[in-house]
Protein backbone atom coordinates (compact mmCIF):
# COMPACT_ATOMS: atom_id res chain seq x y z
CA UNK A 1 0.00 0.00 0.00
CA UNK A 2 1.36 3.74 -1.11
CA UNK A 3 0.98 6.39 1.41
CA UNK A 4 0.29 9.20 -0.29
CA UNK A 5 0.34 12.45 1.52
CA UNK A 6 -1.37 15.92 -0.06
CA UNK A 7 0.97 18.83 -0.10
CA UNK A 8 -2.22 21.70 -0.75
CA UNK A 9 -5.36 21.75 1.16
CA UNK A 10 -6.88 22.51 -2.34
CA UNK A 11 -10.03 22.00 -5.00
CA UNK A 12 -8.69 19.78 -6.94
CA UNK A 13 -7.66 17.39 -3.98
CA UNK A 14 -11.06 17.86 -2.64
CA UNK A 15 -12.95 17.01 -5.71
CA UNK A 16 -11.42 14.55 -7.71
CA UNK A 17 -7.81 13.29 -6.44
CA UNK A 18 -9.01 12.10 -2.86
CA UNK A 19 -11.35 10.10 -4.47
CA UNK A 20 -8.91 8.68 -7.06
CA UNK A 21 -6.63 8.03 -4.74
CA UNK A 22 -8.42 5.68 -2.47
CA UNK A 23 -10.52 4.06 -5.51
CA UNK A 24 -6.93 3.63 -7.34
CA UNK A 25 -6.16 0.55 -5.75
CA UNK A 26 -2.76 0.05 -3.64
CA UNK A 27 -2.62 3.61 -2.28
CA UNK A 28 -4.29 5.06 0.51
CA UNK A 29 -4.32 9.52 1.57
CA UNK A 30 -2.94 9.54 4.79
CA UNK A 31 -1.53 13.09 5.44
CA UNK A 32 -2.47 16.42 4.36
CA UNK A 33 -0.44 19.40 4.49
CA UNK A 34 -1.33 23.23 4.19
CA UNK A 35 -0.18 26.62 5.54
CA UNK A 36 -3.23 27.81 7.66
CA UNK A 37 -3.12 25.23 10.70
CA UNK A 38 -7.15 25.56 11.46
CA UNK A 39 -7.91 25.00 8.14
CA UNK A 40 -5.83 22.32 7.20
CA UNK A 41 -7.32 20.43 10.39
CA UNK A 42 -10.94 21.27 8.94
CA UNK A 43 -9.95 19.64 5.69
CA UNK A 44 -8.26 16.80 7.19
CA UNK A 45 -11.41 16.33 9.50
CA UNK A 46 -14.12 16.71 6.53
CA UNK A 47 -11.88 14.42 3.99
CA UNK A 48 -11.82 11.27 6.44
CA UNK A 49 -7.64 12.14 6.53
CA UNK A 50 -5.95 11.04 9.80
CA UNK A 51 -3.12 13.37 10.18
CA UNK A 52 -2.66 17.00 9.25
CA UNK A 53 0.58 19.19 9.02
CA UNK A 54 0.78 23.11 8.91
CA UNK A 55 4.06 22.97 7.05
CA UNK A 56 5.48 20.63 4.22
CA UNK A 57 8.71 19.76 5.97
CA UNK A 58 6.56 17.98 8.56
CA UNK A 59 4.50 15.80 5.99
CA UNK A 60 8.13 15.07 4.10
CA UNK A 61 9.54 14.19 7.49
CA UNK A 62 6.61 11.40 8.02
CA UNK A 63 7.76 7.82 7.27
CA UNK A 64 4.03 6.69 6.24
CA UNK A 65 4.02 9.09 3.35
CA UNK A 66 5.56 7.51 0.14
CA UNK A 67 4.14 9.86 -2.55
CA UNK A 68 3.56 13.57 -2.56
CA UNK A 69 0.90 15.05 -4.79
CA UNK A 70 1.23 18.87 -4.96
CA UNK A 71 -1.75 21.13 -5.98
CA UNK A 72 -0.71 24.00 -4.09
CA UNK A 73 -0.80 27.53 -6.23
CA UNK A 74 1.33 26.87 -9.07
CA UNK A 75 4.23 29.09 -7.83
CA UNK A 76 5.16 26.56 -5.07
CA UNK A 77 5.20 23.36 -6.96
CA UNK A 78 8.49 23.97 -7.75
CA UNK A 79 10.56 23.98 -4.72
CA UNK A 80 8.06 21.91 -2.99
CA UNK A 81 9.14 19.14 -5.47
CA UNK A 82 12.88 20.00 -5.07
CA UNK A 83 11.73 19.22 -1.08
CA UNK A 84 9.61 15.94 -1.75
CA UNK A 85 12.78 14.60 -4.10
CA UNK A 86 15.52 15.27 -1.26
CA UNK A 87 13.01 13.46 1.09
CA UNK A 88 13.14 10.94 -1.01
CA UNK A 89 9.05 11.10 -1.57
CA UNK A 90 7.67 10.29 -5.13
CA UNK A 91 6.12 13.34 -6.89
CA UNK A 92 2.84 13.80 -8.80
CA UNK A 93 2.45 17.11 -9.37
CA UNK A 94 -0.22 19.49 -10.73
CA UNK A 95 0.30 21.54 -14.25
CA UNK A 96 1.59 23.81 -14.76
CA UNK A 97 4.33 21.78 -13.41
CA UNK A 98 6.52 25.18 -12.54
CA UNK A 99 6.38 28.70 -14.06
CA UNK A 100 9.70 28.56 -15.82
CA UNK A 101 11.23 25.81 -18.30
CA UNK A 102 14.68 26.11 -16.28
CA UNK A 103 12.66 25.18 -12.91
CA UNK A 104 10.45 22.67 -14.65
CA UNK A 105 13.25 20.87 -15.95
CA UNK A 106 14.85 21.19 -12.41
CA UNK A 107 12.31 19.33 -10.83
CA UNK A 108 12.60 16.51 -13.10
CA UNK A 109 16.48 16.59 -12.95
CA UNK A 110 15.76 16.52 -8.96
CA UNK A 111 13.97 13.78 -9.01
CA UNK A 112 16.18 11.66 -11.61
CA UNK A 113 18.60 12.72 -8.93
CA UNK A 114 17.00 11.00 -6.07
CA UNK A 115 15.66 8.08 -7.35
CA UNK A 116 11.93 8.76 -7.33
CA UNK A 117 9.17 9.01 -10.01
CA UNK A 118 7.68 12.34 -11.16
CA UNK A 119 4.50 12.48 -12.68
CA UNK A 120 2.48 15.53 -14.16
CA UNK A 121 -0.90 15.61 -13.47
CA UNK A 122 -2.63 16.42 -17.05
CA UNK A 123 -5.49 14.30 -16.69
CA UNK A 124 -6.76 14.77 -20.13
CA UNK A 125 -4.43 11.84 -21.39
CA UNK A 126 -6.81 9.25 -19.46
CA UNK A 127 -9.76 9.97 -21.58
CA UNK A 128 -10.61 7.26 -23.21
CA UNK A 129 -11.50 9.86 -25.58
CA UNK A 130 -8.44 11.10 -26.37
CA UNK A 131 -6.45 7.92 -25.97
CA UNK A 132 -8.92 6.72 -28.88
CA UNK A 133 -8.17 9.05 -30.95
CA UNK A 134 -4.22 8.83 -30.18
CA UNK A 135 -4.15 5.02 -31.28
CA UNK A 136 -6.39 5.73 -34.52
CA UNK A 137 -4.07 8.52 -35.94
CA UNK A 138 -1.19 5.84 -35.03
CA UNK A 139 -3.24 3.35 -37.61
CA UNK A 140 -3.93 5.56 -40.00
CA UNK A 141 -7.27 5.52 -39.57
CA UNK A 142 -7.26 9.72 -40.82
CA UNK A 143 -3.85 9.52 -42.81
CA UNK A 144 -1.55 12.31 -42.48
CA UNK A 145 -2.83 14.70 -39.65
CA UNK A 146 -2.46 18.49 -41.82
CA UNK A 147 -4.76 19.94 -39.19
CA UNK A 148 -6.33 20.28 -35.40
CA UNK A 149 -8.34 22.15 -34.00
CA UNK A 150 -8.94 22.65 -30.32
CA UNK A 151 -12.08 24.21 -28.31
CA UNK A 152 -11.32 24.73 -24.49
CA UNK A 153 -13.49 27.92 -23.63
CA UNK A 154 -15.18 27.83 -20.44
CA UNK A 155 -17.28 30.05 -17.98
CA UNK A 156 -14.63 29.58 -14.78
CA UNK A 157 -16.75 28.59 -12.05
CA UNK A 158 -16.89 31.32 -9.52
CA UNK A 159 -15.26 28.98 -6.72
CA UNK A 160 -12.19 28.58 -8.73
CA UNK A 161 -11.92 32.16 -9.57
CA UNK A 162 -9.51 33.77 -6.84
CA UNK A 163 -5.73 33.60 -7.65
CA UNK A 164 -6.82 32.34 -11.31
CA UNK A 165 -7.87 35.46 -12.24
CA UNK A 166 -5.97 37.81 -10.08
CA UNK A 167 -2.82 36.81 -9.23
CA UNK A 168 0.16 36.47 -11.95
CA UNK A 169 2.71 35.31 -9.13
CA UNK A 170 0.78 32.34 -8.65
CA UNK A 171 0.17 31.44 -12.27
CA UNK A 172 -2.25 33.32 -12.96
CA UNK A 173 -3.86 33.88 -16.54
CA UNK A 174 -5.52 31.23 -18.54
CA UNK A 175 -2.66 30.51 -20.79
CA UNK A 176 -1.07 28.55 -17.37
CA UNK A 177 -4.64 27.06 -16.37
CA UNK A 178 -5.90 25.76 -19.96
CA UNK A 179 -3.58 26.15 -22.62
CA UNK A 180 -1.02 23.92 -21.06
CA UNK A 181 -3.56 21.35 -21.21
CA UNK A 182 -4.23 21.84 -24.75
CA UNK A 183 -0.60 21.85 -25.54
CA UNK A 184 -0.42 18.56 -23.55
CA UNK A 185 -3.31 16.49 -25.24
CA UNK A 186 -2.64 17.99 -28.52
CA UNK A 187 1.26 16.47 -27.85
CA UNK A 188 0.04 13.27 -26.75
CA UNK A 189 -3.05 12.63 -29.81
CA UNK A 190 -1.18 13.85 -32.34
CA UNK A 191 2.76 11.90 -30.40
CA UNK A 192 3.86 15.18 -32.11
CA UNK A 193 6.31 17.91 -30.72
CA UNK A 194 5.11 21.93 -31.09
CA UNK A 195 8.01 23.96 -32.44
CA UNK A 196 6.36 27.66 -33.05
CA UNK A 197 3.12 28.88 -31.87
CA UNK A 198 1.08 32.02 -32.78
CA UNK A 199 -1.23 33.93 -30.36
CA UNK A 200 -3.32 36.55 -29.14
CA UNK A 201 -4.83 36.79 -25.57
CA UNK A 202 -7.50 39.21 -24.48
CA UNK A 203 -9.02 40.65 -21.31
CA UNK A 204 -12.43 40.19 -21.47
CA UNK A 205 -13.90 40.96 -18.23
CA UNK A 206 -13.20 38.83 -15.92
CA UNK A 207 -9.55 38.58 -15.10
CA UNK A 208 -7.73 41.58 -12.98
CA UNK A 209 -6.41 44.39 -16.03
CA UNK A 210 -3.13 43.02 -17.49
CA UNK A 211 -4.06 39.02 -17.08
CA UNK A 212 -5.39 36.89 -20.05
CA UNK A 213 -8.64 35.67 -19.42
CA UNK A 214 -9.01 34.31 -23.53
CA UNK A 215 -6.67 33.68 -25.98
CA UNK A 216 -6.43 32.18 -29.16
CA UNK A 217 -3.65 31.19 -31.46
CA UNK A 218 -2.07 28.40 -33.54
CA UNK A 219 0.46 25.89 -33.08
CA UNK A 220 3.22 24.40 -35.74
CA UNK A 221 4.03 21.08 -35.14
CA UNK A 222 7.39 18.89 -36.21
CA UNK A 223 5.51 17.19 -38.63
CA UNK A 224 3.74 19.71 -39.82
CA UNK A 225 0.09 19.78 -38.36
CA UNK A 226 -0.94 22.94 -37.99
CA UNK A 227 -3.67 23.38 -34.72
CA UNK A 228 -5.81 25.77 -33.26
CA UNK A 229 -7.01 26.72 -29.96
CA UNK A 230 -9.48 28.49 -28.30
CA UNK A 231 -9.70 28.59 -24.74
CA UNK A 232 -11.00 31.09 -22.08
CA UNK A 233 -12.49 31.54 -18.71
CA UNK A 234 -15.49 33.89 -20.13
CA UNK A 235 -17.43 31.94 -22.34
CA UNK A 236 -20.64 30.75 -20.78
CA UNK A 237 -22.45 28.48 -23.63
CA UNK A 238 -20.16 26.57 -26.12
CA UNK A 239 -19.41 23.06 -26.02
CA UNK A 240 -15.47 21.98 -25.54
CA UNK A 241 -13.75 20.01 -28.69
CA UNK A 242 -11.25 18.75 -30.11
CA UNK A 243 -10.75 18.05 -33.96
CA UNK A 244 -7.97 15.94 -36.13
CA UNK A 245 -8.30 16.24 -39.75
CA UNK A 246 -6.04 13.97 -41.80
CA UNK A 247 -5.79 13.06 -45.84
CA UNK A 248 -7.85 10.55 -45.40
CA UNK A 249 -10.33 11.33 -42.74
CA UNK A 250 -11.71 13.78 -39.81
CA UNK A 251 -11.79 12.67 -36.48
CA UNK A 252 -14.63 14.82 -34.31
CA UNK A 253 -14.53 14.80 -30.29
CA UNK A 254 -17.54 16.94 -28.43
CA UNK A 255 -17.53 17.54 -24.93
CA UNK A 256 -14.06 16.01 -24.22
CA UNK A 257 -11.94 19.05 -22.90
CA UNK A 258 -12.99 18.16 -19.19
CA UNK A 259 -12.78 16.37 -15.90
CA UNK A 260 -15.38 14.04 -16.39
CA UNK A 261 -15.04 11.09 -18.62
CA UNK A 262 -17.72 12.16 -21.20
CA UNK A 263 -17.55 12.49 -24.75
CA UNK A 264 -17.85 11.74 -27.98
CA UNK A 265 -16.22 10.93 -31.31
CA UNK A 266 -16.70 10.97 -34.97
CA UNK A 267 -15.10 9.36 -37.64
CA UNK A 268 -16.07 11.69 -41.03
CA UNK A 269 -14.84 10.90 -44.76
CA UNK A 270 -16.20 12.85 -47.53
CA UNK A 271 -20.21 12.93 -45.91
CA UNK A 272 -20.16 10.54 -44.49
CA UNK A 273 -20.08 10.43 -40.32
CA UNK A 274 -20.12 7.28 -38.28
CA UNK A 275 -19.53 7.28 -34.03
CA UNK A 276 -15.99 5.66 -32.96
CA UNK A 277 -16.64 3.06 -30.75
CA UNK A 278 -14.91 3.82 -27.37
CA UNK A 279 -14.40 1.18 -24.40
CA UNK A 280 -16.41 1.95 -21.24
CA UNK A 281 -15.03 5.95 -19.88
CA UNK A 282 -12.86 5.62 -16.96
CA UNK A 283 -12.67 8.01 -14.07
CA UNK A 284 -9.39 9.95 -15.87
CA UNK A 285 -8.55 11.02 -12.35
CA UNK A 286 -7.98 7.28 -11.09
CA UNK A 287 -6.25 6.21 -13.99
CA UNK A 288 -3.37 8.76 -13.37
CA UNK A 289 -2.95 7.86 -9.95
CA UNK A 290 -3.06 4.19 -10.97
CA UNK A 291 -0.67 4.72 -13.45
CA UNK A 292 1.57 6.84 -10.99
CA UNK A 293 0.89 3.86 -8.40
CA UNK A 294 2.46 1.62 -11.02
CA UNK A 295 5.68 4.05 -12.15
CA UNK A 296 6.60 3.65 -8.36
CA UNK A 297 6.24 -0.15 -8.09
CA UNK A 298 8.73 0.28 -11.91
CA UNK A 299 5.97 -1.06 -14.17
CA UNK A 300 5.47 1.72 -16.74
CA UNK A 301 5.29 5.36 -16.56
CA UNK A 302 2.93 8.10 -15.45
CA UNK A 303 0.33 8.86 -17.69
CA UNK A 304 1.97 12.70 -18.23
CA UNK A 305 5.76 11.91 -17.23
CA UNK A 306 7.56 14.94 -15.80
CA UNK A 307 9.20 15.61 -19.38
CA UNK A 308 5.62 15.88 -20.82
CA UNK A 309 5.06 18.41 -17.98
CA UNK A 310 7.99 20.39 -19.13
CA UNK A 311 7.37 20.20 -22.83
CA UNK A 312 3.85 21.02 -22.11
CA UNK A 313 4.75 23.87 -20.19
CA UNK A 314 7.10 25.67 -22.97
CA UNK A 315 4.61 25.09 -25.41
CA UNK A 316 2.10 27.23 -23.29
CA UNK A 317 4.41 29.59 -22.13
CA UNK A 318 6.02 29.85 -26.07
CA UNK A 319 1.97 31.12 -26.29
CA UNK A 320 1.85 34.12 -23.69
CA UNK A 321 5.37 35.04 -25.43
CA UNK A 322 3.79 35.06 -28.59
CA UNK A 323 1.06 37.29 -27.24
CA UNK A 324 3.05 39.47 -25.70
CA UNK A 325 5.48 40.05 -28.27
CA UNK A 326 2.83 40.04 -31.11
CA UNK A 327 4.64 37.49 -33.14
CA UNK A 328 5.49 34.07 -33.91
CA UNK A 329 7.70 31.92 -31.07
CA UNK A 330 10.15 29.12 -31.69
CA UNK A 331 8.64 26.84 -28.52
CA UNK A 332 12.09 26.68 -26.21
CA UNK A 333 12.26 23.55 -24.72
CA UNK A 334 15.10 23.96 -22.56
CA UNK A 335 18.40 22.20 -22.01
CA UNK A 336 17.74 18.84 -20.78
CA UNK A 337 19.85 18.69 -17.31
CA UNK A 338 21.78 15.43 -16.92
CA UNK A 339 21.05 13.08 -13.64
P1 LIG B 1 -7.12 26.10 -4.74
O1 LIG B 1 -7.21 27.58 -4.80
O2 LIG B 1 -8.32 25.35 -4.30
O3 LIG B 1 -5.92 25.64 -3.79
C1 LIG B 1 -4.62 26.17 -3.94
C2 LIG B 1 -4.10 26.62 -2.56
O4 LIG B 1 -4.87 27.71 -2.11
C3 LIG B 1 -4.26 25.53 -1.52
O5 LIG B 1 -3.10 24.76 -1.50
C4 LIG B 1 -4.49 26.33 -0.24
O6 LIG B 1 -3.26 26.64 0.41
C5 LIG B 1 -5.10 27.63 -0.71
N1 LIG B 1 -6.56 27.62 -0.48
C6 LIG B 1 -7.50 26.85 -1.08
N2 LIG B 1 -8.71 27.12 -0.61
C7 LIG B 1 -8.54 28.11 0.30
C8 LIG B 1 -9.43 28.81 1.15
N3 LIG B 1 -10.74 28.59 1.16
N4 LIG B 1 -8.89 29.73 2.00
C9 LIG B 1 -7.57 29.98 2.01
N5 LIG B 1 -6.67 29.32 1.23
C10 LIG B 1 -7.16 28.41 0.41
O7 LIG B 1 -6.60 25.63 -6.17
P2 LIG B 1 -7.06 24.46 -7.15
O8 LIG B 1 -7.35 23.22 -6.44
O9 LIG B 1 -8.10 24.99 -8.03
O10 LIG B 1 -5.69 24.30 -7.99
C11 LIG B 1 -4.52 23.82 -7.35
C12 LIG B 1 -3.54 23.32 -8.39
O11 LIG B 1 -4.12 22.27 -9.15
C13 LIG B 1 -3.08 24.36 -9.41
O12 LIG B 1 -1.75 24.10 -9.75
C14 LIG B 1 -3.98 24.09 -10.61
O13 LIG B 1 -3.39 24.49 -11.82
C15 LIG B 1 -4.12 22.58 -10.53
N6 LIG B 1 -5.39 22.08 -11.09
C16 LIG B 1 -5.33 21.02 -11.93
C17 LIG B 1 -6.46 20.46 -12.45
C18 LIG B 1 -6.37 19.25 -13.33
O14 LIG B 1 -7.40 18.78 -13.78
N7 LIG B 1 -5.21 18.69 -13.57
C19 LIG B 1 -7.79 21.03 -12.16
C20 LIG B 1 -7.74 22.11 -11.18
C21 LIG B 1 -6.57 22.59 -10.68
P3 LIG B 1 -2.67 25.73 1.59
O15 LIG B 1 -2.66 24.36 1.08
O16 LIG B 1 -1.34 26.29 1.83
O17 LIG B 1 -3.62 25.90 2.74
Amino acid sequence: MLGWGLVGASTIAREWMISAIRAAGGSEVVAVAGSDPERVRRYATEQGIEVAYAAVEELLADSAVDVVYISTTNEKHQAQTLAAAAAGKHVLCEKPLALGVTEAREMVAACQGAGVTIGTNHHLRNAVTHRTMRRLIGEGAIGRPLAARVFHAVSLPTHLQGWRIDNPAAGGGVVLDITVHDADTLRFVLDDEVEEVTALTASQGMAAPGLEDAVMGVMRFGGGTLAQFHDAFTIAHAPTGFEVHGTDGSLLARDVMTQQPIGTVLLRRGATEEPVRLDSATNLYERSVRLFNAAVRGEGEPAATGEDGVRSLAVALAVRQSAADRRSVAVDYGEVLGR
